[in-house]
């Protein structure tokens, strides 16, 4: 007998579930690429994307996954030989370090582990003992979706101002925008990346590049931005086709169209809102589950946790195996661990992360909850009892 027949749900973080309504936009004749509806549409979703990531300033389009945006961004700010400081509390930010590093830039990195969000003051402290300024840039993750830590950017803008350090502060929304609330000119980002296949429910193929007038009068000196990764044509382009250095993306910006649609007429604050409300059910059964038994959030402090991902440990071996149990018998497909590899555990098999980004719902959660209860009973590992009580609690209270 198999259960898993019906509608599956792949709730890894990232690609995210598509919604009908961006899947059938897509669903359409090749548009014409030099003038008409497509051409005319461009503009506004560039408004639109401002609007999300709280920015006045701008943003590039590269044809391109997240790993496109990272180089996309260094490319324009930073030279070979140039040093920045690499705040990292998991894989991505190492990710994204190693991809500036191959571009020759100096890697200067402050490790947080696994566990822990950036401790502000170590960056102080970082950049007080860079007396000469030679730090060009701080780096770091908004969201690190491997890890599921969330790190407080206002802090970290507080902290490079208080060592009064030059360094322009770049942060990476992949999988945050438009899932944990990030408000780009408030808190003093100069330049952020994102892509459209988390929180934004397109299929992986757009990223994006935003920045403001600091970081892109960083952009005048330097020396090696390619003809393909610069943004000064892709966001003052005289023609259309420089909006993208080539053929415009056409059905993946009909189906971003239509997701950016959906998230204004939700409204940004109120989807910021539902992924609070849905997580803070996961954090509860977790918290049950992890009364009696392996079963624990990667990130103790609830307010480190991040609203679009959840990691967590549950004994060697029995990541794997739930995962592999969900796939065969309840259709849901779980995230595998990521960066969490230890002597003990090499291929990171007792942990396992679930995505809770973008198109998500009470039921799509409560399902989630269920059935990993039901992989907990079937391969008996031991758990605490009520897990899916607490969480329809916690969305109950609202
Ligand atoms: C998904 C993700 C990336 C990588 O994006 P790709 O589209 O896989 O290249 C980078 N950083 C973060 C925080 C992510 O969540």
């Amino acid at each position: 007998m198999t259960l898993t027949n019906g509608r599956s749900y792949l709730a890894i973080p990232g690609p995210s579930v598509i919604p009908d309504r961006v899947l059938r936009a897509m669903h359409r004749a090749a548009p014409n690429i030099y003038t008409g509806e497509l051409v005319d549409m461009v503009p506004g979703i560039v408004e639109d994307l401002k609007e999300i990531a709280g920015t006045r300033h701008h943003c590039a389009i590269y044809v391109a996954n997240g790993h496109g945006a990272w180089e996309a961004a260094a490319s324009n700010v930073l030279n070979a030989g140039d040093r920045v400081l690499l705040l990292a509390t998991g894989t991505f930010a190492h990710g994204w370090g190693e991809m500036v590093q191959r571009l020759g830039v100096k890697l200067e990195v402050l490790d947080f582990g696994i566990h822990d969000p950036i401790d502000p003051k170590a960056v102080t402290r970082a950049l007080n003992a860079d007396k000469d300024h030679r730090i060009k840039a701080v780096m770091a993750t908004h969201v690190d979706t491997a890890t599921s830590i969330k790190n407080d950017i206002p802090a970290l803008r507080l902290a490079i101002n208080e060592a009064n350090h030059p360094a322009l502060l770049m942060v990476d929304c992949i999988a945050s925008l438009a899932c944990d609330r990030f408000e780009m000119d408030k808190w003093g980002v100069d330049l952020m990346v994102a892509a459209c296949q988390k929180g934004l429910m397109t299929p992986p193929g757009m990223a994006f590049v935003f920045f403001n007038d600091k970081a892109d009068r960083v952009r005048e000196n330097c020396t090696g931005t390619s003809w393909y990764w610069d943004w000064r044509s892709r966001v003052e382009p005289e023609i259309f086709y420089q909006y993208f250095g080539g053929t415009a993306p056409t059905h993946h910006l009909y189906g971003l169209r239509e997701a950016l649609d959906m998230i204004s007429e939700e409204r940004l604050e109120q989807v910021w809102k539902r992924h609070e409300a849905l997580a803070s059910a996961y954090w509860a059964a977790f918290e049950v589950w992890g009364q009696l038994g392996p079963l624990k959030l990667n990130v103790k402090d609830p307010r480190w946790r991040s609203n679009a991902v959840t990691a967590a440990s549950i004994g060697v071996q029995n990541g794997t195996r739930l995962r592999e149990w969900m796939v065969g018998n309840t259709g849901v497909t779980l995230g595998i661990g990521l960066g969490m590899s230890s002597p003990e555990d090499p291929d990171a098999d007792g942990f396992f992360r679930i995505g809770h980004m973008g198109h998500v719902n009470t039921h799509m959660v409560l399902g989630v909850i269920g059935a990993i209860e039901t992989g907990l009973c079937a391969l008996d590992i031991p758990h605490g009892k009520g897990a899916l009580d607490a969480a329809v609690a916690a969305i109950a209270a609202g």
